[in-house]
Parts: C-alpha cells; structure tokens; sequence
C-alpha cells in the first residue's frame, strides 16, 4: 500500500498532494455537506461547558479500518439498516471545553495541520465563542494519537496554546517516547501509517518542557476532571470523568469510532487500537458501567455534539444520541 492509501485509509485526508485527495473525497463530503455549529454550550453542575468542534475526518473505506476480518456483507448490512453510507465513515471532532473558577480547560487539542483542511478548526471555532488560544490555561490529553495531540503545536513546533499546562498520561508518554513503540497487538499493519502517528506524537511531546505534566491513573487534574485508565486503543489511554456536586458527565475519547459498527458490536473493533484484544475488553467494560450507571457520556468521534447514553442491547451496546439544544451560534 502506498502511503497516500494508507493515509487515505487512515483519516480521509492527509499531509500530502492535496488537491487529488480532495477530488477523491469531495463527492461523499458534499454530498453529507451542511452547515454545522461549530460549539454548543450547556452547563455540568456550576460548570460552564462546551463542545467546539476541530472538523470531521472521513474514514474511506470502512474495512479493513473497522471491523477488520469480518465478513463484508454483514458489515454493509449493519449499514444499510441504519441508513448510513457503505463507502465511507465520518467521524466527528469534537472537543470539551471546562470553565471554571477563571481556569479554561480543553479534553484534546484536535487535528492541527496533520490531517488537511477538513480538520484543525479548533482554534478558529474557539474564537467564534470568545475563546483565544492565550486564554485557555489547561490542556488534558486522552492519548497521543494524531487526532487528539496534533493540535498542539503548528508547522514550528510552536505552542499553540502558549500558557496552557498539558497533561498526559504516564503510560501513553513513555509508550511514545520509547524506542519502538509496539504495535505487534495492533491489526494495523501499514508500516508507513505507524510512523506517521509515532511521528506526530513524539513531535508534540517533545515541544512541551514546563508546561507537561504527567498523570497516573485515577488522578484527579483542576478539582473537576478525574482520570480513568482505558487501555488498548493506545496503552494509556483513559477516560475522564468531568463532575460539579451531583453531577457527572464521562468523556470516553476514543473508547468507540463509529455507534453502528462499534457500540452495537464491541468485538468487531478497530484497526488502529494498539492492542486489538484488549481495546474490545475494556470497551465492553467501560460501555457496561456506563450502561448500568445510566450516565451521560461524551464521545470525541460520535456524532455532533457527542452527547448521550449507552444502554444493553442483547449481548452488545446501542447509542441513544442527546440532542443539541440551547444557545448554538449557526
Ligand atoms: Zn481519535
């Protein structure tokens, strides 16, 4: 596979020769092609929260990206039920912003310039709702894949959020940094896809001095987000759990990609998890508390803004979407 496949496969977009790619994706993107609102607010306990969105990544084609080795038809049945496309999947970017005693905290720094003009949106999406780079104070790291970390910095390594701490996860950091990261429990073969997201975390990382502070599981970081290891999609990855007095709201970052192909079918998983196996255990962990607890969940790559709940279906999982309202800009 050559390497504009294999980023193809990956995001929809990528680094290189934009102008082919765009031709070969802009079909199905116009086609989805609205207007969208690019932040939505509402409010966690005495939290002002909001979710901005850095842009969308388009996944074409779906296998081997999800549901790698299962048999296709099923997979384009699964689809069509559903009323979805069978060529490709979008995946939202979606980013929670925490206001709270004058401190402003971003779950994830989005896409940067990594993945082409689809995505990066964040900061101009953060100015729309009054935000300035300057002003955000804390930035917390799911995990260091391209999507979420990439945002970081821009194309000189330059901090985009100049004053803001960073925290990531001590696992993901030493995973990254490491000599050769592992990948021999990934069904993701592409040799030339796993540089290029080792790449794009070890130059992030490797921006940061001061500002980076490491977290290990089950700390808490600004007195209102508590870190939860979930591993196997990368090594550290983790979920948090934002809560205000009573109440709570847990984002699952990369816990599912897709609420057709993953939370209704947990095992079929997802190519790019670090560790195939143990990314569908934990994810049939997490969806199961999460199903019993009846708690609301945000998703980074569901559906605008992210908003909702798991509940059991038979043996799997099944999303049931929030939807917006409130005071969106349009
Ligand atoms: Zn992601």
């Amino acid at each position: 596979m050559d390497r504009r496949t294999a980023l193809l496969r990956f995001a929809g977009l990528a680094l290189i020769g934009f102008t082919d790619i765009r031709s070969l994706v802009a079909k199905p993107l116009n086609a989805i092609g609205k207007k969208r609102n690019s932040f939505h607010q509402f409010k966690l306990g005495e939290l002002d929260l909001m979710v901005v969105s850095d842009g969308r990544i388009v996944m074409k084609p779906i296998q081997p990206n999800f549901a790698p080795g299962i048999n296709s038809r099923r997979v384009e049945q699964e689809l069509e039920r559903n009323f979805a496309p069978t060529d490709h999947i979008e995946l939202g970017i979606n980013i929670l912003v925490i206001k709270s005693k004058g401190r402003t905290i971003l779950l994830d720094s989005g896409c940067g310039a990594n993945f082409g003009e689809q995505s990066g949106g964040l900061i101009k999406n953060l100015q729309k709702a009054g935000i300035n780079p300057e002003d955000v104070t804390d930035v917390v790291i799911t995990h260091a894949h391209p999507d979420h970390i990439g945002g970081l910095t821009g194309a000189e390594n330059q901090l985009l959020f100049p004053k803001a701490k960073v925290y990531l996860s001590r696992i993901d950091h030493d995973f990254w940094l490491s000599e050769n990261p592992d990948f021999s429990k990934s069904k993701l073969t592409d040799q030339q896809l796993i540089q290029f997201v080792k790449d794009v975390a070890k130059k992030n990382i490797n921006a940061l001095s001061d500002q980076l502070h490491l977290f290990e599981d089950g700390d808490t970081i600004v007195d209102c987000i508590t870190m939860q290891l979930a591993p196997g999609h990368t090594p550290g990855h983790c979920v948090a759990k934002i809560f205000s007095n009573e109440a709570s709201l847990y984002h699952i970052a990369d816990l599912v990609h897709s609420a057709i192909l993953v939370v209704a079918h947990p095992e079929w998983g997802f190519e790019g998890d670090s560790n195939f196996n143990q990314a569908v255990q934990t994810r049939r962990k997490v969806m199961s508390d999460l199903a019993a607890s009846r708690s609301l969940i945000f998703s980074y790559h569901l559906p605008w803004p992210g908003l909702g709940h798991v509940r059991k279906k038979g043996n799997a999982y099944e999303w049931v979407q929030q939807l917006a309202m409130g005071p969106d800009e349009s």
